[in-house]
């Protein structure tokens, strides 16, 4: 099963598709976490992206696009995989489609996690994430059970660097000029499925599970 998960940055994406790829067995692909992983070994791609990423912008489609392109030809995506952040616009979800064809792949479905915007402000100013395991927590909402430290692995917690309130402002216009012409694209391919990510992270999950487990039984 080939499956993308969009949503607003904050939406809780990267927290349901640890629950997902766990449930359905599926590969977790964020290309958020590809980039960071490029800016934290100074690639050439990391340093090119890094200028994008520091502003709340998205990196060049190009750039996204032959990177998704070579990690979805890789053979480990072959059992199924879940896209988190890609693709982010029209242009991307395009390429996408070329790419899955020429791999003889098809996309069964699109989950987009709805949250209104006053909320994704506190969710992404909240977040920490794990610096061994990339586990995600909010202070508020999903807090570790030791302050600062891992639960499955305690290791040191962090903020991003683009989890403050300017560049979270930033992303979030990025996301409505950008990336909600999808929405209306996948709507009209019969694969989109829209989730009220608003609840809390278990009802949220239930709901995309009852979802995906109706598509896979089709
Ligand atoms: P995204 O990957 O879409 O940017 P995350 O999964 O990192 O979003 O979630 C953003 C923040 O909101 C994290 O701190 C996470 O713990 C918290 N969060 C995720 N889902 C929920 C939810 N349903 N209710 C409250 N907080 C949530
Ligand atoms: P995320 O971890 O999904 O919030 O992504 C963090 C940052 O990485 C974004 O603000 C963008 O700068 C960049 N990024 C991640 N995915 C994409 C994408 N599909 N297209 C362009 N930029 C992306």
């Amino acid at each position: 099963m080939l499956v993308v998960l969009m949503g607003p940055p904050g939406a809780g994406k990267g927290t349901q598709a640890e629950k997902i790829t766990k449930e359905f067995a599926l590969l977790h692909i964020s290309t958020g976490d590809i980039l960071r992983a490029a800016v934290k070994e100074k690639t050439p791609l990391g340093i090119k992206a890094k200028e994008y990423m520091d502003r709340g912008a998205l990196v060049p489609d190009e750039l996204i696009i032959n990177i998704m392109k070579d990690r979805l030809a890789k053979p480990d995506c072959a059992g199924g995989a879940l896209l988190d952040g890609f693709p982010r616009t029209v242009e991307q979800a395009e390429a996408l489609e070329n790419v899955l064809t020429d791999l003889n792949m098809e996309l069964d479905a699109v989950i987009n996690v709805d949250v209104s915007a006053d909320e994704l402000i506190d969710r992404l100013t909240g977040r920490r994430v794990c610096r061994s395991c990339g586990t995600t927590y909010h202070l508020k909402f999903n807090p570790p059970r030791v302050r600062s430290i891992c639960d499955h692995c305690s290791g040191g917690l962090y903020q991003r660097s683009d989890d403050t309130v300017d560049t979270v402002k930033e992303r979030l216009e990025v996301y409505g000029k950008q990336t909600l012409p999808l929405i209306e694209y996948y709507q009209r391919k019969n694969l989109y499925f829209a989730v009220d990510g608003s609840r809390p992270i278990d009802e949220v999950f239930e709901d995309i599970s009852a979802y995906l487990q109706e598509r896979k039984e089709e």
